[in-house]
């Protein structure tokens, strides 16, 4: 069976409100996943809380939506149980880069293959609007009572020194730039971020679609090369966190791909040959009688330093 975009939608009414760039975000995860003919059945979303923790109710496959901050966590769990599925994160720049931000962080030094997706919209959309990690020190969005005092942070240099090996950046209101990011972060073998702008059209009246359609460029256009090679992984990694302070002019796509890194999935089966065929939750870990299996010799020879043997007599 081909599946088509629409084949990815659930009956679930979207009520995200009218203009949010969420539906851009949607509408390019239905036709990335259309050109993947990604399997329902082994491909999982993983949301957090926020505007953005309503998309696995509107995809139709595997999904959870889980609490604040730990989308990476649960997401960590489920590919960790079975690598051969295909596991995505939504998250807002509040859950993933505020009470999140740890997990952000340990994600990337994983490289474990799991794709996150940031609305960064530079508010706490669902909670009235106030300021996110995101939002530059000294500006005033709508629902502020005054400028905000916090110095924001970069999500991009944030995930290029976690050591993501895929770091890209899209905007929602250009649905199919953003769909061939999406396929590109779900090709890519290892820990892939995408930094994807989305106006929120009823708290943030400064990044507004006008904002970006001002500043938006994109890099593939001016001869930007994201693919590290041997020997070039540092400079790589530094040229493309210049890149990301870039404000006046917005640069998105790819800033940064490395192959070459091990994915922690990788790490696991040179020590486990058998991981990605007998899946750690189908292991038997009991006999029928329920008492554990165990391989005595192994366990005496990885403690033999430690065990005391009693002379009897
Ligand atoms: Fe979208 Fe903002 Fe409305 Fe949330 S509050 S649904 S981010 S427009
Ligand atoms: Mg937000």
């Amino acid at each position: 069976m081909v599946r088509s975009p629409n084949d990815y939608r659930t009956d679930v009414w979207v009520d995200w409100c009218p203009a949010c760039g969420n539906y851009g975000i949607l509408a390019a995860l239905y036709k990335a996943f259309a050109e993947l003919q990604l399997d329902p059945t082994s491909t999982v979303i993983v949301s957090g809380i926020g505007c953005s923790g309503k998309t696995p109710h509107f995809v139709k496959v595997n999904g959870i939506h889980t609490l604040h901050g730990r989308a990476i966590a649960f997401a960590t769990g489920i590919k960790l149980a079975n690598p051969n599925l295909t596991v995505i994160v939504h998250g807002g720049d509040g859950d993933l880069l505020g009470i999140g931000s740890g997990h952000f962080v340990a994600l990337g030094r994983k490289n474990l293959d799991i794709k996150v997706m940031l609305h960064n919209n530079r508010v706490y959309g669902l909670t009235k609007g106030q300021a996110s990690p995101t939002l530059s020190k000294g500006l005033k969005t709508k629902s502020l009572a005054q400028p905000n005092i916090i110095n924001n942070l970069n999500p991009i240099a944030l995930a290029l020194v976690s050591g993501y090996t895929f770091v890209a950046r899209g905007y929602s209101m250009l649905s199919e730039h953003l769909k061939n990011l999406i396929v590109a972060a779900i090709k890519h073998k290892g820990s892939a971020f995408i930094d994807i702008l989305q106006p929120c059209a009823t708290y943030n009246d400064i990044h507004t679609p006008e904002y970006y359609r001002k500043r938006v460029y994109f890099l593939e256009e001016e001869g930007w090369n994201p693919r590290v090679e041997e020997g070039e992984e540092s400079d790589k990694l530094l040229n493309a966190i210049k890149k990301s302070f870039e404000e006046e002019r917005i640069p998105i796509g790819i800033f940064y791909q490395n192959t070459l890194k091990q994915t922690l999935e990788e790490s696991y089966s040179q020590r486990i040959p058998s991981y990605f065929k007998i899946l750690p939750p189908w292991q038997k870990i009991a006999k029928d009688d329920s008492s554990p299996i165990l391989d005595e010799k192994l366990f005496e020879k990885m403690f033999e330093e430690y065990i005391v043997k009693v002379e009897k007599g």
